[in-house]
């Protein structure tokens, strides 16, 4: 019997990757994101390692996701919902301890009037998503009656160095931040805590670098956070000429070694990667041919020889596929390709 994909969770490197973040910018406190179970990767084991490692302060997108969260690290560590409150959740928020996001005026509203539980203030300086937009006194100062923990904006181009729509919006924020003199103000996330030494602002929010995402700029590394790899079923000759797959898209244009890999879509190995992935057997590449079916990829492992057999594990996100190469090559992004590992794949803790 074969054994399914298999998703090792680095925790020591997701560790690694935070404390790498931290330093960055000396004394700002660097937070976590963890929504979407911590970016398909467990949000309580990822978030308990981070807690041991230091970290006190955890974002995440649903009241849901918030309430499990509190219920797995028990008080003490600051929980933020970015989406923040709907109607009647505030006393759930109060209960659990958990800080509510506020982004607009009817979230306010309601939490003025709500048994008081801690608040964060969200302004949108640009991604016209969530937020207020723009800032008159009179709001400035029913905010403030709020007595908000943190103001936090969110970065549209921060994984673009050199766009001018970086500094326009830290100068929005920092005037907005005017208001807000006391209060603690954030603007980073992952890749706004490679922009330089000014961009810590009081807290960072990093999600995608802990997992192992990101493009670091140099002298930073990013180590893996997760290992994806699934089993070879069968190794066959094929002549040139023959057509591999659905479609028979893929001709080949030599004799070829080919493999059957137990992975395919429905396990979130994505689609648009047919015929343009890397695996890899130990560090040689073995490029996917043809396409990427439900449960099966067919690779090319003429390189291999053999080490290319049955039972042999092959890595299509780790140390040598690596994540954001391998999300390039599928036309995404780490984010997609790591929130897109489906149930099916088994999630071990290393
Ligand atoms: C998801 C998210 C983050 C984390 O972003 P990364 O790019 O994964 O570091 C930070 N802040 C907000 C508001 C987010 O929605």
């Amino acid at each position: 019997m074969n054994s399914m994909p298999r998703a090792t969770i680095h925790l020591s490197n997701i560790v690694a990757n935070w404390l790498t973040l931290d330093a960055l910018h000396p004394g700002t406190t660097t937070a976590a994101v963890v929504k979407a179970d911590a970016y398909g990767l467990g949000a309580v084991p990822v978030a308990r390692a981070l807690l041991r490692a230091g970290c006190s302060t955890f974002f995440v997108v649903y009241l849901a996701e918030g309430l499990a969260l509190r219920k797995a690290l028990g008080l003490g560590p600051r929980i933020l919902v970015l989406n923040g409150p709907r109607p009647g959740e505030a006393s759930t928020y109060k209960g659990a301890q958990l800080t509510a996001v506020l982004s607009n005026r009817a979230q306010a509203a309601a939490w003025a009037t709500a048994p008081k539980g801690s608040c964060a203030i969200q302004f949108d300086t640009g991604m016209n998503r969530l937020g207020f937009r723009g800032l008159s006194a009179e709001d400035a100062a029913g905010l403030r009656k709020l007595q908000p923990v943190l103001v936090m904006t969110h970065l549209a181009c921060a994984d673009d160095p050199g766009n001018p729509m970086n500094a326009r919006q830290r100068a929005d924020f920092d005037a907005i931040c005017e208001s807000f003199a006391d209060v603690p103000a954030s603007i980073s996330n992952s890749a706004g805590c490679y922009l330089g030494r000014g961009w810590g602002y009081d807290l960072t929010r990093p999600g995608i670098a802990l997992y192992g995402g990101s493009v670091p700029p140099e002298g930073v590394t990013i180590r893996p956070g997760v290992t994806l790899d699934a089993e070879i079923l069968c190794v066959s000759d094929a002549k040139a000429g023959e057509t591999v797959g659905y479609g028979a898209t893929q001709t080949l244009t030599e004799d070829t070694r080919l493999a059957t890999v137990s992975i395919g879509y429905a396990d979130g190995l994505l689609r648009s990667g047919s015929g343009k992935l890397l695996a890899y057997i130990g560090d040689v590449a073995c490029p996917v041919v043809g396409r990427i079916s439900m449960d099966l990829t067919i690779i090319d492992v003429t390189k291999a020889q053999d080490k290319a057999k049955a039972g042999v594990r092959v890595e299509f996100i780790g140390e040598h596929a690596k994540l954001e190469d391998q999300a390039a090559r599928a036309g995404t992004l780490g984010y997609e390709l790591l929130t897109g590992l489906s149930n099916r794949v088994e999630r071990v803790y290393a």
